[in-house]
């Protein structure tokens, strides 16, 4: 039988929220395709398991601090001599951010940090290492809610991906002579833990979701991990300020089937 070769081998990638939900779907497959992975978080226990098992390293990184953020980055090139994608997919979305009635400034600003700040600490960290290699592929994880609106608001959160969005597609089009591609994620409502906190005590709020959305379920993080390795590899080295909309149709429909 011949052997192929990963579909990201021996890139190295960088994925912050790596020990729960998408990033650790993300963090896993990209382990199976070959690459080095560093993964980022504030789970200590979990996080130096994982890079046990997947052979890479683990970094305490709180994404909202510039100082651990840029150590983040140092690390993953002292380690492997380079960094090549940088998924940057850590967020929050607390029950103290709902409606803007409700939400008061502490919240509005926790979200803001490390949601939005943190996305453009990593990208500010990452781009001087693959300017210099003059290649790399940077995804932003934003959401579904960055394009379209919901009665049932979380205001911070929409507007922290909403800036995503729009700043990756910024970095997209500054960047893509210089070999760097900077594509956003926008997963629809996908079953990680940060959903199911948000619906486990109130069946009907899932169901008010789910209605809209045409497939009729929730994504799992497998599905959204499958497109990040797209958008990571070199298989999608015509995309970049791409909005990668990865949400069972939610943003196509207007009346979703019975
Ligand atoms: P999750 O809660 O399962 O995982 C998030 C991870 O990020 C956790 O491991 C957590 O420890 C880590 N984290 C939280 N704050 C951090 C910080 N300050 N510094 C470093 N790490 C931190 O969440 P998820 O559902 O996998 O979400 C991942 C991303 O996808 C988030 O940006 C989220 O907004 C986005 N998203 C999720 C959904 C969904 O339905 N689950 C939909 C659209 C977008």
């Amino acid at each position: 039988m011949v052997e192929r070769p990963g579909r990201i081998e021996g890139k190295v990638a960088v994925v912050t929220g790596g020990c729960s939900g998408i990033g650790l779907a993300t963090v896993r497959r990209f382990a199976e395709e070959g690459a080095k992975v560093v993964i980022a978080d504030l789970n200590d226990d979990l996080g130096a398991q994982l890079a046990e098992e997947l052979g890479g390293t683990y970094v305490h990184c709180n994404v909202a601090d510039k100082a651990e953020v840029d150590n983040l980055f140092k690390v993953a090139f002292d380690t492997y001599g380079r960094i090549d994608i940088a998924f940057n997919n850590a967020g929050i979305s607390p029950p103290e951010d709902d409606s803007i009635l409700d939400t008061d400034l502490e919240a509005w600003d926790k979200v803001q940090l490390v949601n939005l700040t943190s996305v453009y600490l990593c990208c500010k960290a990452v781009l001087p290492y693959m300017l210099e290699q003059k290649s790399g592929s940077i995804i932003n994880t934003a959401s579904f809610v960055a394009i379209l609106g919901a009665a049932t608001s979380q205001i911070s959160y929409s507007a922290s991906k909403g800036g995503v969005l729009s700043m990756t597609r910024e970095l997209g089009v500054q960047f893509a002579r210089e070999g760097i591609r900077v594509n956003a994620l926008c997963p629809g409502p996908v079953n990680t833990p940060l959903l199911k906190e948000l619906f486990a005590k109130d069946a009907e709020r899932a169901a008010r979701r789910l209605i809209h959305v045409p497939m009729g379920r929730f994504g799992e993080p497998e599905e959204m991990a499958n497109a990040v390795l797209f958008l990571a590899s070199d298989e999608s080295s015509f995309m970049t300020a791409n909005t990668f909309l990865v949400d069972g149709g939610i943003s196509g429909a207007y009346v979703t089937p019975l």
